[in-house]
């Protein structure tokens, strides 16, 4: 009898963000998770903010998040519509703009503050962003923090048979490798489908996969519809996910290698225990996590 290694993953469920809040005064998100208790079936992938799309009239003041740490993960952020700006206590910087990605590696400790560019702030204009945290393991919470700048022109785009469109952030498809150095297997996938078209992704089998519905409507694996902002989960077994655009959509799928060890979260920092948490808010207090110059 013919064996076929590639099984298809079963879908979990199809998630509904919470409501909307605003982080800082220049991010109108909602959250799909934590907030759906999915710990165990997004792992290693910790929080996901989804920011607007919200038009800001023009300021003088760009909107956004004043200095604060992070230890114990990586942010990732991916700008669609908009300019933002960036600055850390490594000394790094940079502005992102639609098609970008940055990719920050707080791990033992990172301060930094994350605004609306300021041209942009000043000409008013839409946000359309997501926040992703990626966690790290327990080996690797305390190594060196890091900034990768990852631009629109770096990131391989796979034509999907002339119905859409597939950019490989982080991992790869069909051949072509992501941009993004990243601790553990992850595959970060941005894809528009027009209404009708479909994607075949094949991930390493029990890595845990979601697919965020940005714009328009979709399923996968024979899931229900889902419409914007909603996140279809799937289940770890299995290897394939089959996506079908119902309408003209945009599309995240997110997958990884789950990191399988306790999570301890308190606000800005995510350890394995409560005590490290305790030592990471008194490193921050003593300026372990440096400043901003
Ligand atoms: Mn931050």
């Amino acid at each position: 009898m013919a064996t076929d290694t590639t099984i298809t993953k079963n879908v979990l469920g199809v998630y509904q963000p919470g409501s909307a809040y605003m982080v800082g005064d220049g991010f109108p998100v909602r959250n799909l998770f934590p907030s759906n208790d999915l710990d165990r079936a997004v792992d290693p992938f910790l929080m996901l903010d989804y920011a607007g799309p919200q038009y800001f009239p023009p300021t003088d003041h760009p909107r956004g998040v004043g200095e604060h740490p992070h230890r114990g993960f990586e942010t990732v952020t991916i700008v669609y519509e908009g300019v933002l700006a960036h600055r850390d206590s490594t000394g790094s910087g940079g502005v992102i703009g639609p098609g970008d990605v940055q990719w920050m590696t707080a791990a033992s400790g990172i301060v930094h503050e994350e605004f609306h560019e300021k041209a942009f702030a000043t000409k008013g204009g839409t946000l359309h962003a997501i926040q992703l945290w990626v966690n790290l393991p327990r080996a690797s919470k305390m190594s060196a923090p890091g900034y990768q700048t990852i631009l629109n022109a770096d990131i391989p785009a796979v034509d999907l048979d002339g119905r859409g469109t597939l950019r490989v952030i982080a991992g790869s498809y069909l051949g072509q490798k992501g941009p993004a150095r990243t601790f553990s297997t992850i595959q970060l996938y941005d894809i528009q489908l027009k209404a009708g078209g479909c994607a075949v992704v094949t991930v390493p089998e029990g890595d845990n996969s979601s697919i965020f519905v940005l714009q328009g409507r979709a399923s996968a694996n024979g899931s229900r519809e889902a419409g914007e902002a909603e996140l279809i989960v799937c289940e770890r077994n299995g290897s394939q996910i089959t996506i079908d655009a119902q309408s003209d959509s945009r599309l995240l799928v997110m997958s990884g290698t789950p990191i399988d060890e306790p999570i301890a979260r308190y606000g800005p920092f995510v350890m394995n225990t409560r005590e490290e948490l305790v030592q990471a808010a008194q490193d921050y207090q003593a300026g372990k996590m440096g400043h901003l110059s």
